[in-house]
């Protein structure tokens, strides 16, 4: 059993903890995370001790990431027990801070990256989000200073624009990608699942069910935009504890739109199920099969 991590409370005190380990010569990794841990979280960690000396998980449901009315104030909390599990998964360093630590009273300076990678999929359902996560990830990555940090493909254009803002501002941290977790149906692991009840829990598999149809199609020769984004709005319509709110698909890299798969692509659906509001992705490949010879 791996020793309990230190939980501290600071950004001070977290600079100390990586400054013991630097001097060490230790490797420093980072998790950054809303807390309410589960698998995926754990396998991000897991991850993140194989690659890395000293491991450090923040745990912060960030305000600036939310919009009024949405779930802040009930996002499941429960530091007790994510420290308990991020012990199992070795890590050195909880960092749980209040908002007055990571947003001190009277801050006036956000970090916003711009332009197509925000104008699309989550973007414009969920304004000043992305502005949100970017600056709090960029605070995170300045008071832990990791040479890596580790990011799910399931929030899959967060984890572009996190991305680009570390191309963007040349900070000094590698953005590591880790492949969604699922549970047994499909349904990637996420906090707020545990807003759903027994019936919409079972709907809500429907999201990945459609993706991944729409995943073979592909794979068997579809490339039309359209009738792969039809063929996942037909499949979650039809499930009728859960609204589609979007599905589309785009290019894998600048999230551009795309008429037709010819470049590797991600499909990406939001839908709400009850109270929570899920999202869920597949990436998809061009046919790499050759082209018919000309007769
Ligand atoms: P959250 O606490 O939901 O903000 O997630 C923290 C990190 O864990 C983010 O990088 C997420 O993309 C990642 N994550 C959440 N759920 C999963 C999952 N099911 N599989 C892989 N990574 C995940």
């Amino acid at each position: 059993m791996a020793n309990a991590p230190e939980v501290v409370r600071t950004a001070s005190e977290v600079r100390a903890g990586v400054a013991r380990a630097r001097a060490q010569g230790k490797s420093v990794g980072l998790v950054p995370t809303l807390g309410a841990l589960h698998e995926g979280h754990l396998t991000l960690m897991r991850r993140a001790r194989e690659e890395c000396e000293y491991v450090v998980v923040s745990i912060f449901v960030n305000p600036t990431q939310f919009a009024p009315g949405t779930d802040f104030e009930r996002y499941p909390r429960d530091l007790e027990g994510d420290v308990e599990k991020a012990g199992t998964a070795g890590m050195d360093l909880v960092f749980a801070p209040g908002v007055e630590e990571m947003y001190p009273p009277g801050d006036s300076t956000f970090v916003e990256v711009t332009g197509p990678l925000v104008e699309c999929l989550c973007g414009p359902h969920r304004p000043a989000h992305f502005r949100g996560v970017a600056t709090v990830c960029a605070k995170l990555f300045d008071i832990v200073a990791a040479d890596k940090a580790y990011f799910g493909e399931k929030d899959y254009q967060q984890l572009l624009v996190i991305a680009k803002m570390v191309r963007d501002l040349h900070l000094p941290v590698e953005i590591v990608p880790v492949p969604t977790v699922r549970e047994p149906d499909g349904l990637a692991l996420s906090s707020r699942n545990r807003y759903l009840s027994a019936e919409e829990r079972e709907a809500a598999a429907v999201l990945y069910r459609a993706l991944s149809e729409a995943k073979s199609r592909a794979e068997a020769g579809e490339r039309d935009a359209a009738a792969l984004v039809g063929a996942v709005r037909e499949i979650i319509e039809a499930e009728p504890l859960v609204k589609l709110q979007y599905a589309e698909l785009r290019d894998a890299k600048t999230l551009k739109t795309l008429g037709r798969l010819d470049r590797r692509a991600v499909l990406a659906a939001a839908a709400f199920v009850g109270k929570a509001r899920l999202i869920d992705n597949v990436l998809v490949e061009a046919a790499t099969s050759p082209s018919a010879p000309e007769v």
